[in-house]
């Protein structure tokens, strides 16, 4: 089922997931809700803060995106990146690895929003998955940043908080009517 996605300014996206410590059967339809909700809306990562859950809950799919390769290591041993997709990502710990890259990035609770983020190359990655086993890799390129800027929704922080002060600037009227019109549809619906 699709759900709701949270836009900027709503305060939930501000707000850091708590610890997700079994896979009830509520978290596997939220799982699969935020699949369908990820797919409607052309996305390739969706944290549980974006469909209003302060969880540490991610689902990531970059199939969809093939002009901007992954790696992918599981043992020390290069993988096909597509072999772990879809992912879920419960409680992930991130190992920044590598030299900052230039990337751009979008966000579904910022419709219109693109900007360039630096980020670390390459990751190392602990997590449980959707069965409540451990994974642990090491993945680079879209991948690595995919997953960096899903952990941190998990943790209350935004892709427009990683942004160079001088691409965050060209970005801030356009970011300010957001988060004007989300308060304004929250008082609306009661919810602010
Ligand atoms: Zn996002």
């Amino acid at each position: 089922m699709e759900l709701p996605i949270t836009y900027y300014g709503d305060p939930v996206l501000r707000r850091a997931g708590a610890r997700v410590e079994s896979v009830t059967p509520e978290i596997q339809r939220l799982i699969a809700d935020m699949f369908d909700t990820m797919t409607a809306y052309h996305g390739i990562g969706l944290a549980a803060q974006q469909v209003g859950q302060a969880l540490q809950l991610t689902v990531i799919d970059i199939r969809p995106v093939t002009d901007r390769p992954s790696t992918l290591e599981v043992n020390g041993q290069p993988a096909d990146p597509n072999s772990i997709m879809p992912l879920v990502l419960l409680n992930p710990e991130l190992t920044p690895l590598g030299e900052p890259e230039i990337g751009s990035e979008g966000c579904l609770s910022f419709p219109e929003v693109y900007g360039e983020v630096a980020r670390p190359g390459r990751v190392g990655v602990r997590a449980t998955n959707e069965k409540g086993a451990a994974l642990e890799f090491t993945c680079g390129g879209l991948l690595a940043r995919c997953i960096q800027h899903e952990t941190d929704h998990l943790r209350g922080i935004l892709f427009i908080d990683r942004m160079d002060p001088t691409v965050k600037a060209e970005l801030k009227s356009d970011i300010a009517r957001l988060q004007r019109e989300t308060k304004a549809a929250l008082l609306r619906a009661g919810q602010a």
